[in-house]
């Protein structure tokens, strides 16, 4: 399809933008920006200054969540956001992007002069990759009221508690109370955020409408086994913790594998064997396990599934077999309602919209529990993310602004026919 020359002045804008927050790095060669970082502070600057730029007044939280405000005496808010922390020798689209494409939208709205029957906040979390502290997403769990105080607890690498981070951004931990928005405020929250994975890409689609972020569960697992010597021990007396760990994979990856239809992925990601020497039989294996998938009780099911095949192998190979569950989130899902909305907006465009679930976790998750949330994914090559080779092409980014402003007038509409029936 020929490309509108606004929408490819908007891309273009955005690529503008993030090169240039993704120029603001503690490192020169790599980029870097940790949450209550100067490189943070640098950003939300810039943010605030474009955000002004396009109409917004603009305030910072206690979390340094950086809030642009547009139409600030309307009653309740529509909330567009996303993250402007990174990962260690990150790409420049994951998360900004989210930022950037909320205040375009805005900037284009002003610019028609729409009239809306709500505000719009943009917000610039700082924390959603948690690569400085032990937490994520405190930036918006704040906002949605649900930030859990003991994470303020946590250090850094360098023994810097996130209280200590806070008040060294120039805030207080008195004020994290006050950040929460009141959800009878608040429309519901629409995030924009780079797919992460190849399937847009393969689909040939720009752009996609998300169902839902996956749910995960992550354990550890033991095998025991005995260790003897590798030349003396024939193969019917061994009891290899290793060879009935690599016999487990197989089936975990296969469980997976039949249940992909609900976007199900199984990981083992690390794996020690003991004592780890080329002359003796394993006897002492500890590999980590990760489910994702968006049903919770398929996941949970396919988790049982894998502890009745340890079982299985136990007796097979006089081995024992222990799960230590370390990490539990439930699948989330985006609302129905603003999904359908999404896809009519893309589907305005001329575009097919097509639906699919997220599998990396994302600042949407938790304000869903705060107000009806939906999330717009567009297109990155290779599916590459966490990585500077990660791009999003400018079309595709002036499409997923086109989209917004879209999604935007269409749930105006609509609230505005709401607020005349009653
Ligand atoms: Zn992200």
């Amino acid at each position: 399809m020929a490309i509108p020359a606004e929408i490819a002045a908007i891309g273009s804008r955005a690529e503008a933008m993030l090169a240039e927050l993704g120029a603001i790095s503690s490192e020169p060669q790599r980029l870097v920006r940790l949450y209550l970082s100067s490189e943070h502070r640098c950003a939300a600057d810039l943010i605030a200054f474009w955000m002004r730029e396009a109409g917004m007044t603009v305030t910072e939280d206690a979390l340094g969540t950086v809030r642009g405000h547009w139409r600030p005496d309307r009653e309740t808010r529509l909330l567009i956001g996303s993250h402007i922390d990174t990962v260690i020798d990150a790409g420049k689209y994951d998360g900004p992007l989210g930022v950037v494409a909320g205040i375009l939208a805005v900037r284009e709205l002003a610019a028609r002069n729409a009239d809306l029957p709500f505000g719009i906040d943009v917000l610039a979390f700082g924390d959603e990759e948690g690569s400085r502290f032990r937490t994520t997403l405190a930036g918006s769990s704040a906002c949605a009221g649900v930030f859990d105080r003991a994470s303020l607890a946590f250090p850094d690498r360098n023994g810097v508690t996130l209280a200590d981070a806070i008040k060294a951004y120039g805030k207080s931990v008195d004020d994290i109370a006050a950040a929460a928005y009141d959800p009878a405020a608040v429309v519901g929250y629409v995030e924009v955020h780079i797919e992460q994975g190849p399937v847009l890409e393969a689909e040939g689609l720009p752009l996609g409408v998300v169902t839902g972020i996956v749910g995960q569960s992550r354990m550890r697992v033991i095998v025991l086994g005995e260790a003897g010597h590798a030349g003396t021990v024939p193969m019917r007396m061994r009891q290899d913790a290793l060879a009935g760990a690599a016999e487990l994979m197989l089936l975990i990856e296969q469980t997976a594998v039949e249940n992909q239809d609900d976007g199900m992925v199984a990981t083992v990601g690390r794996i020690e064997a003991s004592p780890g020497a080329t002359n003796v039989i394993p006897g002492r294996v500890g590999f980590s396990l990760e489910f994702r998938s968006s049903s919770d009780a398929r996941r949970k099911a396919a988790i049982e599934q894998i502890k009745a095949d340890a079982q299985r192998i136990g007796v097979k190979r006089r081995l024992e077999f222990a799960f230590e569950p370390f990490h539990e989130t439930s699948t989330t899902a985006c609302t129905p309602l603003l999904q359908n909305l999404m896809a009519e907006a893309i589907a305005a465009l001329g575009l097919e919209a097509t639906r699919l679930p997220s599998g990396a976790g994302h600042d949407a998750q938790v304000m869903a529990s705060l107000c009806p949330m939906a999330m717009l994914f567009v297109r990155c090559r290779g599916g590459v993310s966490h990585n500077p080779a990660e791009l999003a092409s400018e079309t595709d980014m002036g499409l997923s602004v086109a989209a917004l402003v879209r999604f935007i007038e269409i749930l105006a509409a609509r609230d505005a026919g709401q607020r005349g029936r009653t």
